[in-house]
């Protein structure tokens, strides 16, 4: 089993990072806030697969919370998240306080403009601020590498690459597949917080999503065809629906109306189940369709 070096200390993170291309190896980092679960693992193998050493950190990052959201309860298992990365094979983990990531006097943020301004930016304001900001100190502390990231949180994978882009981070960003358990729903941290009855309501997510890639690959292109069952299916499942948009893939512009959605295009949406926000997603003419289980 890989020897794992588990550090608080941001600086001696950023140490460690150095050490190991000081040696030779390339560097993968795979940033989360913990709660680890199957798909967090799966970037850790593709960051393997990548790079000779792997960092994960593990931040429940403040600056991403709104002040109603569930920062105080969010999931932390830190014992049993190093357990799972050793197992795993990574090499190194940061889990660092919020007053290292954010030093007396912080005030520095960063914005990546239209990019957040769509799908969840509006439901959440100030979230991909914060995640832009703790993503660019990570990137700053591990240096040159390889970050792996989800493509569960799809807006957030857009904002990553553009801010790695623009502001000329030394940072090969990867996209990973969303990881979906048996029947469907996509992995998640917060999936913890479900009843068993507010997770099955929850399958109509899944189910919505497949039943557009199959209406896409059955050749429909508006729009609101597209778009308006799922909202419909969601809402008769009994959830309360954030939004759902087909999307263009690389601007997230929503379409609307008969527009023609074009041969690639991602259709994203946020849904509560109870007092759950669940988020998914799909790329029409690219991902494969949740596999469902049987209502
Ligand atoms: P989080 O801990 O929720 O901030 O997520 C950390 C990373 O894991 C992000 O890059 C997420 O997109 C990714 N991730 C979360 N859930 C999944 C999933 N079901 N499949 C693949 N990647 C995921």
């Amino acid at each position: 089993m890989a020897e794992l070096q588990v550090l608080s200390d941001t600086s001696a993170f950023r140490g460690a990072c150095d050490a190991a291309r000081a040696a030779g190896a390339r560097l993968g980092l795979v940033p989360t806030m913990g709660a680890l679960h199957t798909g967090h693992l799966r970037l850790v193998e593709v960051a393997r697969q990548r790079a000779e050493r792997v960092a994960v950190t593990i931040f429940v990052n403040p600056t991403q919370f709104g002040p109603h959201e569930d920062f105080n309860k969010y999931p932390r298992t830190l014992e049993r998240d190093v357990a799972l990365l050793r197992n795993a094979g990574a090499h190194l983990v940061l889990a660092p306080t919020p007053e290292q990531m954010y030093p007396p006097g912080d005030a520095t943020r960063v914005n990546v403009g239209a990019l957040s301004r769509h799908l969840c930016g509006p439901f959440r304001p100030g979230h991909f601020e914060g995640v832009a900001t703790v993503v660019t100190k990570l990137f700053a502390l591990a240096g040159p590498c390889t970050a792996v990231f989800g493509r569960k949180d799809y807006q957030q994978l857009k904002i990553i690459e553009r801010l790695a882009r623009d502001l000329l981070l030394p940072v090969v960003v990867v996209g990973e597949p969303t990881v979906r358990d048996h029947d469907g729903l996509a992995l998640s941290s917060r999936n913890a917080y479900l009843s068993p009855e507010e997770r099955s309501r929850a399958l109509a997510i899944p189910r919505a999503l497949a039943a557009a890639a199959a209406a896409f690959a059955g050749g429909e292109r508006r729009a609101a065809r597209l778009i308006e069952p799922v909202r419909a299916s969601l809402f008769a499942a009994g959830l309360r629906l954030d939004y759902a948009e087909v999307a263009d893939s690389e601007a997230l512009s929503p379409f609307s109306g008969d527009a023609a959605v074009g041969e690639r295009a991602v259709l994203a949406l946020a849904a509560y189940s109870g007092t759950t926000r669940l988020i998914d997603n799909l790329v029409l003419g690219e991902d494969t369709a949740p596999l469902v289980a049987p209502e």
